[in-house]
């Protein structure tokens, strides 16, 4: 067992796949996988981002290239990890995108990218990787949702409904594979540090100022603070956890 970043319980040799795990977030939570001993296979679309991961979180990481919101490919991605690994443990449901637009602008294409990304491509991976859970009798499922889904948020319709039916699918998932041996939960990260945020944030002085005046904790998040969450919820040590949406946030979710 590791004693590097190693949470009670056998979590070195297990499998996990993290979404989105080349950059920000996910590339939070391969880290602390990685350190822990988790073979982490991480997924997305741009080579040069998934290589340069690869070279900063060593031989533990695997980086695998697939457009996520092509969802016919979601099948085949599946099995050539469980080819390769015999085994899926632990599922980061992180890859996602927003868009910021006043409603009346945006168009339906709009609308349904961030639904297929954000909302069918987790549904489709989560059901595939299920079928192997089923069938070993354990695994860990995480979605990364959001604060637009605890309180209502202006300009990001499509990030917010697709971030609500992630929590709603979380439960539902959490019931009906809890007797097969299967938890799933989610994230719900804070304003967190990442490029997504920058460019949200930089772009509105106003919602910048806002989001501090309601983090009682006083500062934005690290992505790490969530890589530390996830590995948590991964392991043995919240094995009687699961349906939960856990609000990482600074105290964000309930600021007044
Ligand atoms: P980033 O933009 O840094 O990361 C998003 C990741 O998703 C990228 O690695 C990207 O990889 C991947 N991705 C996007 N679309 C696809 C696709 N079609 N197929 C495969 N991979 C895809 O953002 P964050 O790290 O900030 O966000 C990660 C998650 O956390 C998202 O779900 C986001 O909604 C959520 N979140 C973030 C918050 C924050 O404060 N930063 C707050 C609340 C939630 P590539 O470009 O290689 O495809």
């Amino acid at each position: 067992m590791s004693t590097r970043n190693s949470p009670p319980g056998r979590i070195e040799g297990k499998v996990a796949i993290v979404t989105g795990g080349g950059s920000g977030i996910g590339l939070a939570i391969a880290e602390k996988f990685t350190q822990a001993g988790i073979e982490t296979v991480i997924v997305g679309r741009d080579e040069k981002k998934l290589s340069q991961a690869k070279e900063k979180l060593g031989k533990k990481c695997h980086p695998i290239i697939c457009d996520l919101s092509n969802l016919s490919t979601i099948p085949s991605f599946v099995c050539d990890v469980t080819r390769q690994f015999g085994q899926i443990d632990i599922l980061v449901n992180n890859a996602g995108i927003n868009m910021k637009k006043i409603i009346e602008e945006v168009t339906d294409e709009d609308f349904q990218k961030v639904i297929t990304t954000n909302l069918t491509a987790v549904f489709v991976v989560s059901r595939e990787v299920v079928k192997q859970m089923v069938k070993q009798g354990s695994g860990s499922i995480i979605n990364i949702s959001s604060m637009a889904a605890q309180y209502g948020l202006p300009k990001v319709i499509a990030y917010s409904a697709s971030k609500t039916a992630i929590d709603g699918m979380t439960r539902a998932m959490a019931v009906e594979l809890g007797p097969k041996g299967i938890r799933v939960n989610a994230i719900a990260p804070g304003f967190i540090i990442t490029d997504m945020t920058d460019k949200a944030l930089n772009s509105d002085p106003e919602r910048k100022a806002k989001v501090f005046n309601r983090t009682p904790m006083g500062h934005m998040g690290q992505t790490s603070d969530i890589g530390d969450a996830a590995l948590f919820l991964a392991s043995d040590a919240a094995k009687y956890i699961t349906g939960v949406v856990l609000p990482v946030d600074g105290g964000n979710s309930i600021g007044f």
